[in-house]
């Protein structure tokens, strides 16, 4: 790399989303528990003292008057070049069901979240270093899979089974079997992309909340091909992730198949934490092996590439817990 072949992992940017207060989300009246402090931090009532309030720092603070645009143009704009000299990125929405991660990643027609920013802004890249006539060719394509109960499955092609994982002698990750989508356009990502999620989403209320309980995974891959001799290959990659729920299952009394569920989940979210901790602190080994999800994300979180969490919270007191367990998550991730 251009540090010269350092092994150095470079660590996550850790943001924190405050959506914002929702009347029919507060059955009690009791008004927001949690409140922004600035472009950094925020602060939390404590719930040992309620006349106290516990405070957080994060890389950045998004308060509930943030906007779409904002968050795109400061948390992912910046680390989308890096894309076409063949280094890897990934962005992930964390947080409990409700608190908006959902509406960061894809957002609604009014108010296009980071995916179509995202995809957007990469043929935008693209487009301008080939009008600046260098040697490479350059081709864009997406993926898009699902993770559920710790099974890989293709939501281009729905009927595929549980797809493996693998690692080539490069230490790239690699799904064979996936489908791979050539974009010659951003309309041509619109007419596929965009149907496959809302179908997701929609579906997922009849189906035991399926979508709170999987990860959303699209890939964007920027190949570049180098036009004259030696004709070298590199590759960028991008995850743009809507993880599934942070909320803890097991206190909702879920039983049976729901319970399975949240351990897989737990389990898949549980890692994504440790190894974000473990990158972020340079503490020892990092435990990509011990979860599908770290898995697949092995070449594109740590080592060269570039990433960064988003964690949405809300701000009712009926998210109280499950923010508290966010904030812990997201503050530990970030040193102070
Ligand atoms: P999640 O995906 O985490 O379950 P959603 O993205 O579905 O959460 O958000 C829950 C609700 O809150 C949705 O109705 C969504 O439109 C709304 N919402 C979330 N974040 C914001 C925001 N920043 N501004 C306005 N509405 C938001
Ligand atoms: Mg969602």
């Amino acid at each position: 790399d251009a540090a010269g072949g350092s092994k150095r992992t470079s660590r996550v940017r850790v943001a924190v989303r405050l959506r914002p207060y929702m009347e029919k989300q507060d059955d009690k009246g009791e008004g927001p528990c949690v409140r922004g402090l600035g472009s950094q931090s925020l602060e939390i009532i404590n719930w040992r003292n309620s006349t106290e309030t516990l405070q957080y720092q994060f890389d950045a603070f998004y308060g509930e008057q943030t906007t779409q645009q904002e968050v795109f143009m400061t948390s992912v704009k910046p680390i989308l070049p890096h894309l076409l000299n063949g280094q890897n990125a990934s962005v992930f929405a964390y947080g409990p069901t409700g608190a908006g991660k959902t509406h960061t990643m894809l957002g609604s027609q009014e108010q296009p979240g980071v995916i179509p920013r995202a995809v957007k802004e990469v043929f935008h890249l693209v487009r301008a270093r080939e009008k600046d006539a260098d040697d490479w060719d350059y081709t864009i394509g997406m993926s898009y899979l699902e993770i559920y109960n710790e099974k890989v499955l293709d939501l281009l092609s729905p009927n595929t089974q549980d797809l493996p994982i693998r690692e080539d002698k490069d230490r790239n990750i690699l799904i064979p079997g996936l489908t791979h989508m050539p974009l010659s356009s951003l309309s041509d990502f619109q007419t596929h992309f965009i149907p496959a999620s809302l179908n997701r989403t929609t579906a997922s209320t009849k189906l035991n909340h399926r979508s709170s309980r999987s990860h959303a995974i699209l890939l964007i891959k920027v190949v570049k091909s180098q036009r004259i001799p030696p004709h070298r290959q590199q590759t960028g990659k991008l995850y743009l992730v809507d993880l599934a729920g942070s909320e803890d299952n097991r206190r909702t009394g879920n039983q049976g198949l729901r319970l399975k569920e949240s351990g897989a989940i737990n389990l898949s979210l549980f890692t994504l934490s440790k190894v974000v901790d473990s990158l972020n602190t340079g503490g020892g080994r990092v435990p990509y092996r011990d979860s599908k999800l770290t898995r697949l994300l092995q070449d594109s979180l740590g080592g060269s590439a570039h990433s960064v969490m988003i964690t949405n919270i809300a701000p009712e007191y009926k998210y109280y817990f499950d923010t508290f367990t966010a904030l812990n998550f997201a503050a530990k991730s970030k040193l102070i």
